[in-house]
């Protein structure tokens, strides 16, 4: 694979705290010094310990790994194949990439995406807005953008490959669908959706949600194994491993005024001040998830009149609210 970024300029001064290795991090949150490979052993350790201790798989699970062609996809993808390869069985693996259409972005990341399929022999689909939902994201964003119920890309966007890759996943015959969701997107999701109020989204991603619930006969087990990751390391370790991952961001994250990036920015500052912020919103997240979870299993939920799926307050889903406003 070619390699993005040489990691030796990230080495510091300084001895690893275990092998006396020059540095490659210093983990302000847990105060261990790690050398490159004492590192990579330690992503790979924490990824596969999350899996275990959130009992996020069975051994004849079939995993369907969304794959956007970036650095939380690609490690994703490369160490579930790893623990597949080592523990159960490699073909109940498939990577899903959605093309929502966006240009100069999501062809470039694509062309990735389909490089590390090959190089680690994995069957790969590619499911696009256009296909499916008959608009790519630009012409969605060109159709609403100067209306004045616009809702900024990100939720157009979100909103329709959740479903695409729930979708998807399911016509490919997984049970599990493992998102490359990194400890810094969980810490900046749930304080979002504490921001907005949004408790039943807090509620719908509790992780150990019953099996047999309504709910779960439409939205298949999401898994997050990289969630006790942040996203810094992350970064470090898909450059140590060499991965050719698509570096850039989505365009519409630099156009749109959203207050999602102010908040990430709002983590970033108080970081520095307090290392362990992030891990206490994910822990706040999964405390919170659990209870609410168990208090909104209680109320009905509604049945969404076009589509049928499960929506939690109004009788049409946002999906299909969005597909709507767009055939009008
Ligand atoms: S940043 Fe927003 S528009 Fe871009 S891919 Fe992510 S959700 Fe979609
Ligand atoms: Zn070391
Ligand atoms: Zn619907």
């Amino acid at each position: 694979m070619v390699l993005m970024t040489n990691y030796n300029i990230f080495l510091k001064k300084g001895k690893c705290s275990y092998c006396n290795n020059p540095v490659v991090i210093e983990r302000r949150y847990s105060g261990e010094n790690l050398c490159p490979n004492c590192f990579e052993k330690n992503i790979e350790k924490n990824i596969y310990k999350t899996i275990s201790k959130y009992k996020m798989l069975n051994s004849n699970d079939k995993i369907i790994v969304a794959l956007s062609g970036g650095k939380d996809s690609f490690t994703l993808l490369y160490n579930l194949s790893m623990i597949q390869k080592n523990l159960y069985n490699p073909e109940q693996l498939i990577a899903l990439t959605i093309d929502e259409g966006i240009k100069d972005y999501r062809e470039n990341s694509i062309k990735n995406a389909i490089e590390i399929c090959k190089e680690l022999n994995i069957e790969h689909h590619i499911i696009s807005f256009k296909e499916k939902v008959g608009l790519t994201l630009d012409e969605i964003i060109n159709i609403k953008k100067n209306l004045t119920d616009y809702k900024y890309a990100c939720n157009y966007c979100a909103t329709i490959r959740r479903r695409l890759l729930n979708d998807g996943a399911k016509e490919f015959g997984g049970n599990i669908l493992a998102m490359g969701h990194n400890l810094t997107d969980i810490a900046e999701t749930f304080l979002m959706n504490i921001l907005y109020k949004r408790f039943h989204l807090i509620a719908n991603q509790y992780l150990f949600k019953e099996e047999n619930s309504r709910v779960n006969q439409f939205f298949i087990k999401k898994i997050t194994p990289l969630m006790r990751i942040p996203e810094e390391e992350i970064f470090l370790y898909a450059n140590i491993k060499k991965f050719n991952y698509y570096p850039s961001h989505c365009p519409y994250r630099e156009i749109d005024p959203i207050v999602r990036k102010r908040v990430l920015d709002f983590i970033q500052e108080c970081k520095k001040y307090s290392p362990e912020i992030e891990f206490n919103l994910l822990n706040g997240f999964l405390e919170l998830s659990a209870i609410l979870y168990n208090h909104d299993e209680k109320i009905e939920y509604l049945t969404c009149q076009s589509c049928g799926y499960p929506c939690t307050n109004t009788s049409i889903c946002t999906f299909c609210s969005y597909l709507k406003e767009l055939n009008q």
